[in-house]
């Protein structure tokens, strides 16, 4: 028997109103905001994420699914959503339009990662971003909606922090000191720390090597190197957070897995499993370093998968189907398709076409949750009356054999 793909997943029938409902409520809050959906290719240029994620990260040092095209060119699997959108967002010239630029989308993304719970090679995001205003307002903007995302969920237990990590300009003298310290025991660190050393010290404060992480500890960090306009820019994040009343502490831990973050980064924690489920941050010079004009962005991205598994499992029951239509014979099928097809414009509806009997046809609409059921027989044709019979009570109640009257009485008597 061939098998899935290690990291891949089937989201069968019983599980797809979760992901329905997930990708449903943040559309319409995203659409409330102002933002729109966007639809961008599955694959890209390689080139794209060497340069818009940045060749010292792990997605790009590890993670992608590259190969060549019969063409001989490098595509690569989109491993996140940003770089793709920035490349779109130049390639369409919108830059000359109304901006700030806001999209959104749900999409799947592909990693070579080493597979676990909450971790898969092909996984699920929902994002937005906004691109073309350097305001602090955008940061805050973009920070409650998603925290307005998570509450509308009703993920509890899950906690906001938030860190600035400066532009290129604090950064240099940062990187200076954060080298010196790293280089004290450069030698107890994984070889993929040493070859970031000298490219790009920030990446190692970001590994996941156990060892690493035990080293980094006391690491000089990028808050006390900010520079004034990266400083106020961080208050002002936080005095708007305040007043908005949305509470997060404050990580200097965090840097992102992502190059081109730059100035406010964040991320929404679950306390349950210590997995992050929403993550984002401004990033300010992916645009121009993507070959557009200079133009400020803010973006973030949620794990669909992470936070489906944190939705309490109350809020997650499937809609029921609300009518069978049993045919007391084969002869009686058609009729009761035709009267199936016209409450179709109403409810959920389902009738016989498995050639069960009618026993079997009231087992079946009992196992599949049938609210109500309606059996058409030689009288119900001749009388055009029918019995709608509540499945949950068993009550049932006589009604003509048309639509506007079976509405009328479910009215009246049902609801
Ligand atoms: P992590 O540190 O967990 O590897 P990351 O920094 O690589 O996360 P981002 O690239 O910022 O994550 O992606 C944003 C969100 O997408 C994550 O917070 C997480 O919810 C989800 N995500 C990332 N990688 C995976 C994966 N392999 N499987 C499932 N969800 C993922
Ligand atoms: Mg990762």
């Amino acid at each position: 028997m061939i098998q899935k793909p290690k990291g891949t997943k089937d989201v069968l029938q019983d599980e797809i109103y979760n992901w329905i409902y997930t990708e449903n409520v943040a559309s319409c809050i995203f659409e409330n905001y102002g933002f729109k959906e966007i639809r961008i290719p599955t694959f890209e240029y390689t080139e794209l994420f060497e340069r818009g994620v940045g060749d010292t990260t792990d997605v790009v040092q590890k993670e992608m699914y590259t190969f060549n095209d019969k063409g001989g060119r490098s595509i690569t699997l989109r491993p996140e959503g940003t770089a793709g959108i920035v490349r779109s967002f130049i390639e369409n010239g919108l830059s000359s339009k109304l901006l700030p630029f806001k999209a959104y989308y749900a999409m799947p993304m592909f990693r070579y990662e080493n597979v676990q719970k909450g971790r898969y090679r092909e996984f699920n995001q929902i994002g937005a971003e906004i691109i073309g205003t350097e305001s602090y307002m955008a940061d805050v903007e973009l920070i409650s909606m998603a925290d307005k995302l998570l509450n509308e969920l009703n993920l509890k237990d899950v906690y906001l922090t938030i860190n600035s990590i400066g532009c290129p300009k604090c950064r240099s003298n940062y990187q200076k000191v954060l080298k010196e310290f790293i280089e004290k025991n450069i030698d107890e660190y994984c070889n993929t720390c040493k070859s970031r050393l000298e490219k790009n010290p920030m990446r190692i404060l970001d590994c996941k090597e156990k060892r690493c992480k035990e080293l980094n500890k006391g690491a000089p960090v990028i808050l006390d190197y900010l520079c004034k306009e990266c400083k106020e820019h961080f208050e002002n994040v936080q005095n708007g957070l305040n007043s908005l009343g949305i509470k997060y502490v404050i990580d200097s831990s965090i840097v992102r897995g992502l190059d081109y973050y730059t100035k406010t980064v964040f991320e929404f924690i679950s306390k349950i499993d210590g997995y992050t489920v929403l993550a984002g941050g401004r990033y300010d010079g992916l645009v121009k370093e993507l070959g557009g004009i200079d133009t400020p962005a803010f973006g973030f991205a949620a794990g669909e998968e992470r936070l489906i598994s944190l939705i309490p499992q109350e809020d997650l029951q499937d809609e029921q189907l609300e009518f069978y239509i049993v045919s007391m014979e084969e002869k009686y099928d058609i009729e009761a398709m035709k009267i199936a097809n016209e409450l179709r414009e109403y409810f959920s509806v389902q009738t016989n076409i498995s050639s069960r009997s009618f026993n079997a046809q009231m087992k079946y609409a009992n196992k599949i949750n049938a609210q109500y059921t309606i059996v058409i027989g030689e009288n119900e044709i001749r009388s055009k009356k029918c019995k709608i019979k509540e499945m949950k009570t068993g009550k049932e109640v006589e009604s003509k054999l048309d639509v506007e009257s079976i509405l009328n009485t479910l009215d009246e008597e049902f609801m």
